[in-house]
């Protein structure tokens, strides 16, 4: 099966075209086990996401969001269950992925070309080409002119465009990120958001994003994946059926905007009901 919107395609993980799906969670669990008590944070979840696909994760807090993410990463083992990166088993820490957090964790010394250069250096890419890139990306994300400033010297949001060009350095085919712009004023969220729906378009990264806001998950995402309450599970998989180009305020004014928001409304929200 293909899913065509508009230039891009995104070949579905069951398609029968032989290529693995870019991340396939299958039956994960997590549990935690501290002295005082054993935590079940997931239980039987299981996503798969596409080759270029884009997919937001939301649910309440404590739901095991960021824990699916280390999952993807290979920082954390499930106590159940596999994760798959592009048909590959995860059994450590990955090289092929990006990383950004709600903070931007920039090192307060260095510029910000530099603080992006440092995902070179932790990989050991040429010089040369990491240079190239890494011009590229600051052209990319708007950021030119400040490429030799220091974090303090920085808006919030340029902070997390440095965050997101560090990630995106050594071109990993899947980039994680975990509530990117949970700390940035509402307008510059929005700014990120187009720049984050052009940059997808332009780079064809494989993009899996958790986030608070439902707004967000649906304006960014092909799919929305709503969890419930600890310990997580998937409760919910909403196809948001935009096209991949996205204009803000028209995307928002979309009876498919205003569908899957409000079915992810009425499934957080019944959740809530029961806490
Ligand atoms: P979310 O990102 O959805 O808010 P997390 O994935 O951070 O949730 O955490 C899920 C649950 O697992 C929480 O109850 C949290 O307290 C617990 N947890 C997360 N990491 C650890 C850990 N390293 N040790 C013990 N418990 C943990
Ligand atoms: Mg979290």
């Amino acid at each position: 099966m293909k899913i065509t919107s508009e230039d891009r395609t995104v070949t579905a993980p069951d398609a029968g075209t032989g290529a693995p799906a870019a991340v396939r969670i299958e039956d994960v669990a997590v549990r935690f086990r501290t002295k005082k008590r054993d935590v079940t944070a997931l239980s039987d979840v299981s996503v798969d996401v596409a080759m270029g696909e884009f997919v937001a994760i939301v649910g309440p807090s404590g739901c095991g969001k960021s824990t699916l993410l280390k999952l993807v990463a290979g920082l954390l083992k499930p106590s159940g269950g596999v994760v798959r990166l592009r048909g590959e088993q995860v059994t450590g820490p990955r090289h092929d992925i990006g990383y950004v957090f709600q903070r931007a964790a920039l090192l307060e010394w260095r510029s910000a070309r530099r603080n992006i250069l440092l995902q070179a250096e932790m990989r050991r890419m040429p010089a040369a080409q990491a240079r190239e890139r890494a011009a590229r990306l600051i052209e990319m994300t708007g950021l030119g002119g400040f490429e030799d400033a220091l974090p303090h010297e920085l808006s919030g949001g340029m902070q997390q465009r440095v965050a997101l060009c560090r990630a995106l350095l050594h071109e990993p085919p899947v980039l994680l990120m975990d509530e990117p712009f949970g700390a940035l004023d509402a307008l510059t969220r929005e700014q990120m958001n187009v720049e984050l729906n052009r940059i997808w378009r332009e780079t064809g990264t494989t993009i899996l994003l958790v986030t608070h806001s439902i707004a967000e998950a649906v304006y960014l995402a092909d799919r929305v994946v709503v969890m419930t309450p600890r310990p997580g599970t998937v409760e919910e998989i909403i196809d948001v059926g935009l096209p991949a180009e996205r204009d803000y305020a028209a995307t928002m004014a979309r009876p498919e905007f205003a569908r899957a928001t409000r079915r992810i409304r009425d499934l957080l929200g019944a959740e809530s009901a029961h806490d």
